[in-house]
């Protein structure tokens, strides 16, 4: 099998923890390699050619590096969801719950109603699917619009989790860069799915 890039670098790059957690913070969500992001936004870009995008739906934080430089290659505004603890929110905004993977606590995720509207189609990008519920939380916003969601694209997908899969049954056009099938924190192998 031959991998892409982002498959090369997470096989160089990214560290396996216990709990099913990758680690990629060398080059995705903590510091971050924008000459890599490029390439991701690019690669999008080429996925969602033919779809019709007006604007780009991400989650605080780690998403909104990804897809501002996205945005580059759609020329569309970027909006990202704030994680909110307040539960006294002034009005006007589009409001979902979302448990976090990697935190385990509830946050409320909230969009102004000023940045969706129901003309809208939406790319949705994130960096991580693991069971699903940000991007369902995110997904609910775009609902909430009654804007439509165009597409949605993750970095790094893992495929053992069932996140991709629900996204998928519910019909939504989901392109993943990188779809990780298996991973071994004792001896630290990756294996990824096979996209050709
Ligand atoms: P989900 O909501 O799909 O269960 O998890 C997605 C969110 O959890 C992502 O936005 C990401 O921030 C975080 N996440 C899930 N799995 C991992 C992981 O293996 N590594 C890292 N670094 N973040 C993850």
């Amino acid at each position: 099998m031959t991998m892409n890039f982002l498959e090369e670098r997470i096989q160089r790059d990214g560290i396996v923890k216990e709990g099913n957690v990758l680690k990629v913070d060398s080059f995705l969500n903590h510091q971050m390699d924008v000459t890599l992001f490029r390439q991701m936004g690019e690669e999008w870009k080429r996925r969602f050619a033919d779809v019709t995008i007006t604007k780009i739906l991400t989650i605080e934080a780690s998403g909104i590096g990804i897809a501002c430089v996205a945005s580059e290659y759609f020329n569309v505004p970027v909006v990202f969801a704030k994680k909110s603890k307040s539960i006294n929110i002034e009005g006007d905004m589009y409001i979902a719950q979302v448990e976090s993977f990697t935190h385990k606590n509830i946050n409320q995720v909230i969009v102004s109603k000023k940045f969706l509207s129901s003309d809208d189609h939406v790319l949705i990008i994130d960096d991580f699917l693991a069971n699903g519920c940000a991007l369902q939380g995110l997904i609910s916003i775009v609902s909430q619009a009654g804007a439509s969601v165009a597409g949605i694209g993750i970095a790094v997908e893992k495929g053992f989790q069932s996140g991709g899969q629900i996204i998928r049954n519910l019909g939504y056009r989901l392109e993943s860069l990188a779809i990780v099938d298996g991973m071994d924190a004792a001896t630290g192998q990756i294996t990824f799915r096979d996209q050709n």
